[in-house]
């Protein structure tokens, strides 16, 4: 069983996030009321509600905050778990409001979650839960797709979001853009390509970034590209899978432990992500999983020699009981808040590079704001262009075959490289473009600050800086 380790003198998760939102404003020059603005949450909404299931009425209890207005919609996921409670709640909120600004998409921040464990319902049960904790969120406006736009997390996913979608829609029958109250929807409830491996895409993008410059591997102690580097990451989901999936299929890293509820896998020669994916699916845990070692305690998996450690799973594993024994030279947060404030301090002394949550689980909010202009757009990115561009690349190759003719020379173009060129994007393509440019922009915001900045010796306090300037300038504009 993998448990979260954590001493008593740990701060709350808001807490955590409050000392690092302080840490880099002691670095600025913000008016103190402006400060105390944004660190607060603006609202947390708790609502506790019935439904009758197997014959009696369960109560409920869930929460929507809303961290920061200075732009709206706000926007953040929805979490299914036991553990959920409002300082988590709040403090995802908070991050929301800073990946928001630091990715540029045009929301501020807010989160919510459901008091509960989607395992000990069945589906047409869950179906019913969801549907009365949106029916309580919509009409209050914490479910609207110009005011308060939810996501998956946690819990949830494209199923859920599918529900809310049509609860939505149910009570605002006249509203054509009702599709665009909730993003990670599927495909064919209005979702966009790309959405559910996004927040994975992401991830991967933004290592594939980091490991561009010589200087930020330098200053992690590694050398070369992905290939060959071996990557522990912990929590299989949705965000771990598919970052796990694309780093060992599409830039040859090795997976070599894989950490989640029921133990931990070890493989120095790395894992089979497909192969031990399908075996969670199918069996319900990693236990009995052939060709790797196995540990019942999975998080001391956490303190193994890796290239890169991927925490995806849940905040806080990474703690002050356990931090100074990390040996990852590099830690990449695709969870929110693995990372609490007073390890995040024992990392830094040591010298590990950490590339901070805010950033990089950013490109499932960024593909959110895609799928969202779509559905405000009522058209699919890439209907209008996809063949008026291969008609244009059909008329260059058209053109330089004519003059190879003319010529008489015996070049050619390759088989596959005419095929691609000829290909419009689809939407797919549009995405993983768009969301790769997304990384890769906000990437270079942080580590101008990081580089340029004497007083700035992280990668996260750098993050935090370049948001906060934003929403600041952004309050500012509105004359606050
Ligand atoms: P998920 O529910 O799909 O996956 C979580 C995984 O972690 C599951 O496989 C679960 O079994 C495993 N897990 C749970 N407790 C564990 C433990 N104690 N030790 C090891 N593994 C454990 O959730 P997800 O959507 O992948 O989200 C994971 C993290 O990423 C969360 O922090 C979430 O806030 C963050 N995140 C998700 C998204 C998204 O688009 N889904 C976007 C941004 C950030």
């Amino acid at each position: 069983m993998t448990t979260v380790h954590q001493t008593s003198a740990e701060p709350s998760f808001r807490e955590s996030v409050d000392m690092m939102f302080n840490r880099a404003v002691a670095l600025m020059d913000l008016s103190p009321g402006l400060e105390e603005k944004i660190r607060v949450c603006n609202a947390t909404y708790t609502v506790r509600f019935g439904v009758r299931l197997r014959g009696a009425i369960h109560t409920f209890t869930g929460y929507r905050s809303v961290h920061s207005e200075h732009m709206e919609p706000v926007k953040g996921g929805i979490r299914f778990a036991p553990s959920v409670h409002q300082d988590e709640v709040e403090a995802l909120a908070s991050l929301m409001t800073f990946k928001c600004a630091l990715v540029e998409a045009p929301f501020g921040g807010s989160k919510g979650g459901l008091r509960i464990d989607p395992n000990e319902w069945e589906p047409h049960e869950l179906e019913q839960i969801t549907r009365r904790f949106a029916y309580e969120l919509i009409k209050r406006d914490l479910i609207n797709p110009a005011q308060n736009v939810p996501a998956p997390d946690m819990g949830t996913g494209e199923r859920e979001m599918a529900w809310i979608a049509d609860q939505y829609k149910r009570m605002n029958t006249t509203d054509i853009n009702g599709a665009a109250c909730v993003t990670g929807k599927p495909i064919n409830a209005g979702g966009i390509q790309g959405r559910t491996e996004a927040t994975g895409r992401g991830v991967q993008y933004a290592l594939r970034e980091f490991f561009r410059y010589e200087e930020d591997k330098a200053a992690a102690g590694l050398t070369g590209t992905l290939k060959g580097k071996r990557v522990i990451v912990q929590g299989l989901g949705n965000v771990g899978y598919h970052a796990a999936k694309f780093l060992a299929q599409e830039d040859g890293a090795l997976i070599t432990g894989i950490i989640e509820r029921d133990g931990a896998l070890h493989n120095e020669a790395g894992l089979d992500v497909e192969a031990v994916h399908s075996w969670i699916k199918k069996h319900g845990g990693i236990s009995g999983y052939p060709d790797a070692t196995h540990q019942a305690d999975g998080a001391l998996l956490l303190e193994q020699e890796c290239d890169i450690l991927i925490p995806a799973a849940l905040e806080g594993v990474i703690n002050l009981s356990n931090a100074d024994r990390i040996k990852a030279p590099l830690i990449i947060e695709a969870a929110n808040g693995p990372v609490t404030a007073g390890a995040d301090e024992i990392l830094r002394d040591k010298g590990c590079v950490i590339i901070p949550d805010m950033y990089a689980n950013a490109g499932g909010v960024t593909v959110s704001y895609f799928e969202w202009v779509k559905n405000l757009s009522h058209i699919r990115f890439g209907r209008m262009q996809r063949r008026a561009e291969e008609a244009r690349h059909q008329l260059l190759v058209d053109e330089l075959q004519r003059l190879d003719r003319y010529l008489g020379s015996d070049w050619s173009m390759s088989k596959d490289f005419k095929e691609k060129y000829l290909r419009g994007a689809d939407e797919l393509e549009l995405v993983r473009s768009g969301l790769d440019d997304t990384m890769r922009a906000a990437y270079q915001s942080m580590r101008k600050v990081w580089h340029e900045r004497d007083d700035v010796t992280d990668l996260r306090t750098a993050a935090f800086i370049v948001s906060i300037s934003k929403v600041a300038m952004s309050y500012q504009a509105k004359g606050l």
